[in-house]
């Protein structure tokens, strides 16, 4: 957290995804909303990944996924509601459960908060099985720490990456 006069701001770390469309564009056009929204300043992105789509229907296209920087003013709740604005603008329209989207976004990591509400838990709770976020999430923070483990990113991802291959 850094305090500007009265204002706290949070370093957020947010999952980026997209299957349908122009994956890539619907990313970018999140990311400029982020900012034209004024939920804060999009510090830094990470490469974006082709994904194999996790769970859902079959059939489903490849997702592209990555992971942005957001140093924010919002509180967790109020900046939950920004990103399904965004995601709704961005042309996302209810489906099914984990079926295909045109952008879906989720806060991984609030600071060093630890959330659990009706809306919202923090950090994102399936966050450490996935490679396509702490891939890419280890490649912009790799130092962050997981609050509820004290394990940096880099250490989850090499954990998961271990878990996977059985070493
Ligand atoms: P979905 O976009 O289908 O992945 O699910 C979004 C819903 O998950 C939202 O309506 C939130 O209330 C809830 N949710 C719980 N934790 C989070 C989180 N860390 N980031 C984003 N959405 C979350």
């Amino acid at each position: 957290m850094t305090r500007v006069g009265e204002i706290v701001l949070a370093m957020v770390y947010i999952g980026l995804g997209s299957n349908l469309g122009s994956r890539r564009s619907h990313i970018h056009s999140a990311l400029l909303l982020l900012e034209e929204m004024g939920a804060g300043r999009v510090e830094r992105v990470s490469m974006l990944v082709d994904t194999e789509p996790v769970g859902g229907p079959p059939g489903q296209p490849m997702y592209a996924n990555g992971v942005a920087l957001l140093e924010t003013d919002l509180q967790p709740e109020a900046l939950l509601a920004v990103l399904k604005e965004i995601e709704a603008r961005v042309g996302r329209i209810e489906r099914e459960h984990w079926g295909p989207r045109e952008i879906d976004l989720d806060i991984l990591l609030y600071g060093p908060s630890i959330i659990k509400s009706d809306v919202l838990e923090v950090p994102h709770p399936r966050m450490w099985k996935r490679e396509f976020v702490l891939g890419p999430l280890a490649e912009i923070a790799p130092d962050v720490v997981n609050p509820a483990t004290g394990r940096t990113i880099a250490r989850h991802l090499a954990d998961l990456k271990a878990e996977k291959t059985g070493k």
